[in-house]
């Protein structure tokens, strides 16, 4: 078969801490419109997987590329602004402002699109003015649909805070968002859920893929196998194993593993 590009690569990675390989020549890819999802025990490496990606931690060794773009030298803002959007815990989320400003936030900090083009042959004070209430509204209208892409579009004015857990892991998602990713990473997005959260979770993730491809690291099997177009098993450093959700599933390795645990 011929080679095609992927959106998103990562080549050799390897990373030490001390006499520790943590990642231990990783390589993976996920195309455009793809879930693809890391999964494997405790200690197996995918935090460490997830940090080198989003630029917290260097690799000792390897490549990451996204749409063309060499991200490997690229400091973590970016990174984001060459695409990758990384879905941090709740703590990027403000807690004592509502789930409008914490959006509103987000967007402007991502450079929200600048309206132009109106408003020639004003005053240059009345042009500036026009052009900064159109950047508002604009700025509004966009953290108003992140909210509603999320779920969350009836409560703009709750501070964030006083969400109950799945609902402040929907606005986190909306954050992550704000971005407009190529690549989006989600680190057991699931993490403390009950069924229910669960699987509005699950929802909203499988919207999200016409748009974007997403790296999804997760423990709750259900969510995994209902999601994911391939699965990368990792285990001390290393992917065991690549595949379907049939494949994996079928993987009498990949059970050992699991049973072993
Ligand atoms: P996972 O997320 O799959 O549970 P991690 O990436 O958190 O695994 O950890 C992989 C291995 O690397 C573990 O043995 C862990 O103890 C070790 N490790 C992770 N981060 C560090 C660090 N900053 N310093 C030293 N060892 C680390
Ligand atoms: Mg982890």
């Amino acid at each position: 078969t011929t080679a095609t590009t992927a959106l998103f690569q990562v080549q050799g990675l390897v990373k030490h801490f001390g006499a520790l390989r943590a990642t231990d020549d990783v390589s993976l890819a996920v195309n455009a419109g793809e879930i693809h999802a890391l999964i494997g025990p405790n200690g197996a490496g995918k935090s460490t997987l997830v940090n080198l990606i989003s630029g917290l931690h260097a690799p000792d060794a390897g490549r990451i590329t996204l749409d063309g773009v060499d991200l490997t030298p690229l400091p973590m803002h970016a990174r984001v602004r060459a695409g990758l959007s990384r879905c941090f815990q709740i703590t990027s989320i403000f807690p004592k402002v509502t789930v409008l400003d914490n959006l509103l936030l987000a967007v402007q900090s991502s450079g929200g699109r600048h309206p132009g083009g109106s408003g020639r042959g004003l005053p240059r004070v009345l042009h500036t003015l026009l052009a900064d209430r159109a950047r508002d509204d604009a700025l509004h209208a966009q953290a108003v649909s992140l909210a509603e892409r999320v779920g969350l579009g009836g409560r703009l004015e709750r501070l964030a805070g006083t969400l109950p857990h799945g609902a402040q892991r929907q606005l986190d998602v909306a954050l992550a968002l704000a971005a407009e990713p190529k690549l989006l990473l989600l680190d057991e997005p699931m993490a403390g859920m009950g069924p229910e959260d669960s699987e509005r979770m699950t929802a909203l993730i499988q919207t999200l893929k016409q748009d974007m491809a997403i790296l999804l690291i997760e423990h709750d099997m259900k969510a995994v196998f209902a999601l994911a177009d391939r699965i990368s098993v990792l285990v001390y450093g290393k992917v065991l194993t690549s595949g379907s959700v049939d494949e994996i599933r079928g993987n009498p390795q990949v059970q050992a593993v699991y049973l072993g645990t």
